[in-house]
């Protein structure tokens, strides 16, 4: 059944004051919108809930988090009582003060609210920013948000800054951060990737929810992001060749026949997001100019397997093959008594 989870709801929650881009980075995260065309959204006034429900089960709230805001505050407790994260979104290509003093008393209530919160702060919109200017203003803003913590006596808040931009992988990466501390199995899920590593020739292997391009987990060997991007763009790839000949190209209502397969997300037909491949499982294989070997297998609960090899190990493919069942198997487990 599908009800074996990680956990029953760990939910992340957004919020920022308006502009900041909070709507864009949903559309671009979840709903496969183009970066550009997030210049035409409208922006969040109302609090908005949006589920997506892959293999961990959360929900992204947009709260217009504006300097006014006790009435909201009072809900929003209640739900920051119930979530494993808050992100909130600065826009560093604006004046950021409002923003700063709008964060830190939504940190006290959050923390309030759940001491166990992780606060996830985006510095977003550095693609406009150069280089030194990002580094100075990731510098800037962890040193006065972490000093009012501290002048308020608050020092064991987890708290953590990312630079991110949805013209690149940046947003990625840093949701993958932030989804990743709310696994409770990522230990387990690291030892298993570097395990099959090992026994299988395979230089680097990443865990993927196929939906969202948020990486779950990867082995413990170093990671780049031209190596991410090109393992998502292959996600993309795989899963636009499946759609082509896909009988019925809209996924009907989500049912889930067997927890071995992934059968629709959610709300997938109403917004927009990729039809996820439906009953069989995907996959694909595929040789670079430069002898690389990427290799894409689903598993369960809507996540991928993408490995990178060398060309040395396609003879052994029948050895990785094998190990990659025994893989499947062992999540399978992992979610059973998760
Ligand atoms: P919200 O009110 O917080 O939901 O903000 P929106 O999502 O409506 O975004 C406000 C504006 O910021 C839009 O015009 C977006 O195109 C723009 N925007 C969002 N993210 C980025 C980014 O990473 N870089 C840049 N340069 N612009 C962005």
């Amino acid at each position: 059944g599908h009800t074996a989870g990680p956990n029953p709801s760990p939910r992340i929650v957004m919020m920022g004051l308006r502009r900041g881009g909070k709507s864009s980075i949903c559309q671009v995260m979840f709903h496969n919108m183009q970066p550009l065309d997030t210049l035409y959204i409208e922006s969040t006034t109302a609090p908005t809930t949006s589920v997506f429900s892959s293999f961990i089960d959360f929900a992204v709230m947009e709260l217009p988090g504006q300097i006014n805001f006790t009435e909201a505050m009072i809900d929003a407790e209640r739900i920051f009582s119930t979530c494993g994260a808050l992100i909130y979104v600065i826009d560093s290509q604006d004046e950021y003060i409002n923003s700063l003093a709008n964060l830190h008393s939504i940190i006290l209530h959050a923390v309030n609210a759940n001491p166990n919160i992780n606060i996830e702060v985006f510095i977003h919109k550095v693609d406009g920013l150069s280089e030194d200017f990002r580094l100075d203003a990731q510098r800037d803003i962890t040193q006065r948000v972490t000093d009012e913590l501290l002048d308020d006596g608050l020092v064991n808040v987890s708290i953590s800054f990312h630079l991110t931009s949805i013209f690149d992988h940046s947003i990625y990466e840093a949701f993958s951060r932030v989804v990743q501390k709310l696994i409770p199995q990522l230990a387990t899920l690291e030892n298993l990737l570097n395990v099959l590593c090992q026994h299988s020739g395979i230089d680097k292997a990443f865990l993927f929810d196929i939906g969202s391009k948020i990486f779950v987990a990867t082995d413990s060997s170093p990671m780049d992001i031209p190596t991410y991007e090109i393992c998502t763009d292959f996600i993309d790839i795989t899963v636009d060749m499946n759609n082509l000949y896909a009988v019925d190209r809209r996924p009907k209502t989500a049912t889930r026949t067997d927890a071995n397969t992934i059968t629709g997300r959610a709300d997938s037909s109403s917004n927009g997001v990729k039809p996820i491949p439906q009953g069989r499982p995907i996959g694909s294989t595929s040789r670079l100019s430069n002898g690389v070997i990427l290799y894409l297998q689903q598993m369960v609960k809507g996540l991928a397997l993408v490995c990178l090899m060398r060309k040395e190990s396609m003879p052994k493919i029948a050895l990785v093959e094998y190990n990659i069942e025994f893989f499947r198997d062992a999540l399978e487990q992992l979610w059973l008594i998760g």
